[in-house]
């Protein structure tokens, strides 16, 4: 079994109180590595790595050409080990290895694009046509690196995840620190095995473990640190966004969701049926833009839930590394009793059981913290099991009346991060789109991210975005310069405003 090390200053260190914890396999309880636990000692001394890579190290004075070079040097390790990061992953996550699999192959690819836009973003001059000449004088305004960027993972797609904070910071010369969650610290260290091997200029990446309170505080207050991007709750979101004011970093976002899934009477049902569980049970439902409030025609509500739920029972619940397992464990036995909590929440709420909401404990099962998938119907927008993410297999369904009703309870949330329309008139549908108060809709489809365009969240769900050119802008402070090369003092007549020009010598 692997014990793992810190990745700090270009080398792989023990912790500093030389403290380790196992990680576990929630499909079966067995430890499968044992991961340094950090302290705040070790996160200062992460910190003080990149801040010394950013200011005195050659990171971000290269060429975006020669970034990129680097950046690509670590998607080709990932492509190679494709297969053998999918297996660690669904071990570490409870990910189904159709699902990690899937991630590993998006992590090499988006690395990849994170190493095209490096070469976009060196020294981009974009002069201001026709703006503020004057005789010779012009300017433009150049993107920089923020500087060191604090960044803070989750534990539903760690790999992903880790890409997507690693490649936009390094593709626009950051340097940074990288912490996963407690749960799912296996690909993160991966990826610092990755840098190390590759040679990596040091300290322009660290990856350390530990406790979320302990190690976050610390990257989130320390001076050293210009901007902290996160992922995980809106709850932890909000902590982080308090303790960064007291050095005014910059802050992303990405945060909740309870993402409204407006199915329109019109829908094609062999895609919205099958679309709809798709939406809301991914991945056991841990998934921040999961469709978990389905809003149904009061008419077809019955027979749409009757088919989902046959559907669903046909899932196999099962070990993830079995490629025939459809829905796997939830991450840990405190998200199992949480997610177990809201089923009886539901209950007490008033809304009805369709199917599901129970641990399953058959067999090899019993090991493992598997949920049933859980259907509630009789749903009204103002339970708790309506406004509240449940992060897991559980998805309310509400009925409307009409498309304004729908979008009322679709747009009555503190939550905007994902949203979904079911409809075969796609103008109708693109309607509704704009008037749902998310990051964004998909009609007719869900999931589905393109890392050349933005995502994140509206209301508490998020602030800023990632992918696309607004996400690697999050990590970049715009310079304007203003240039004259006017050789006379002739051509600066607004400085007689305070200083007489020199009298002509006769
Ligand atoms: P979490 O907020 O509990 O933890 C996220 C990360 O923050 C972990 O690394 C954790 O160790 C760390 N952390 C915990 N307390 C901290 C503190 N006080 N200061 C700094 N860091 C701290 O979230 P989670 O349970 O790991 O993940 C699930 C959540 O993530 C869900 O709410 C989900 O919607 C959200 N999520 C959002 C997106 C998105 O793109 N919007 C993507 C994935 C997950």
């Amino acid at each position: 079994m692997e014990t793992y090390k810190l990745y700090i200053g270009g080398k792989m260190v023990d912790a500093e109180a030389a403290k380790i914890y196992p990680t576990i396999n929630p499909y079966n309880g067995e430890t499968i590595a044992m991961i340094p636990q950090g302290s705040a000692g070790d996160a200062h001394l992460a910190i003080a790595a990149a801040r010394a890579a950013f200011d005195k190290g050659p990171w971000p004075r290269m060429s975006g050409a020669e970034r990129s070079e680097w950046i690509a040097k670590v998607a080709n390790r990932i492509k190679e080990r494709q297969k053998d990061l999918a297996r660690l992953e669904s071990m570490d996550s409870g990910g189904t290895i159709a699902k990690t699999g899937a991630d590993a192959f998006l992590a090499q690819r988006q690395m990849a694009f994170f190493a095209e836009q490096a070469k976009k973003y060196n020294g981009e001059a974009k002069e201001i046509e026709g703006l503020q000449r004057a005789g010779r004088a012009f300017n433009y305004t150049i993107r920089e690196p923020i500087g060191v960027c604090a960044q803070i993972i989750p534990w539903n797609f760690p790999l992903l995840m880790a890409v997507w904070k690693l490649g936009p910071a390094l593709a626009t010369g950051n340097c940074l620190i990288l912490k996963p969650a407690t749960d799912t610290p296996v690909s993160a260290l991966e990826l610092a095995k990755i840098f190390h091997e590759v040679g990596f200029p040091e300290g322009v990446v660290n990856v350390i473990t530990g406790p979320g309170s302990v190690m976050g505080k610390a990257m989130t207050e320390s001076p050293l640190v210009d901007k902290v991007a996160f992922t995980g709750s809106t709850e932890v979101g909000r902590e982080i966004m308090h303790k960064a004011a007291g050095t005014l970093k910059k802050v992303t976002l990405e945060c909740g969701g309870k993402s409204p899934n407006i199915v329109l009477h019109d829908a094609n049902w062999d895609i919205a049926v099958d679309g709809s569980l798709f939406a809301s049970f991914y991945h056991q439902g841990q998934v921040c833009e999961s469709g978990t409030r389905l809003l149904l025609p009061r008419d077809q509500h019955d027979k749409f839930v009757a088919e989902m739920v046959a559907k669903l029972d046909e899932l196999k619940l099962g070990d993830p590394l079995d490629p025939e397992t459809k829905v796997g464990p939830v991450i840990s036995e405190r998200q199992m009793r949480a997610v177990l909590d809201y089923v009886e929440i539901g209950k007490k709420e008033g809304a009805k059981l369709a199917c599901g909401g129970y641990r399953v404990t058959d067999g090899a099962l019993g090991k493992g913290y598997f949920i049933k998938p859980a259907i509630f119907t009789d749903v009204t927008n103002r339970m708790r099991i309506a406004q509240e993410e449940i992060f897991g297999p559980v998805l309310a369904v509400l009925k409307y009346g009409s498309e304004d009703e729908a979008v009322d309870i679709a747009n009555d949330s503190i939550f905007g991060l994902g949203g979904g329309v079911w409809s075969q008139d796609v103008d109708r549908a693109k309607r509704i789109a704009q008037r749902m108060r998310t990051g964004t809709v998909w009609i007719n489809e869900w999931h589905i991210l393109s890392e050349r365009a933005p995502f994140g969240g509206y209301k508490q769900s998020g602030i800023g975005r990632e992918f696309g050119d607004d996400g690697i802008n999050e990590y970049t402070e715009l310079k304007t310069l203003y240039v004259d090369d006017a050789k006379t003092r002739d051509n600066k007549p607004w400085y007689d405003m305070l200083v007489p020009r020199a009298k002509a010598s006769s």
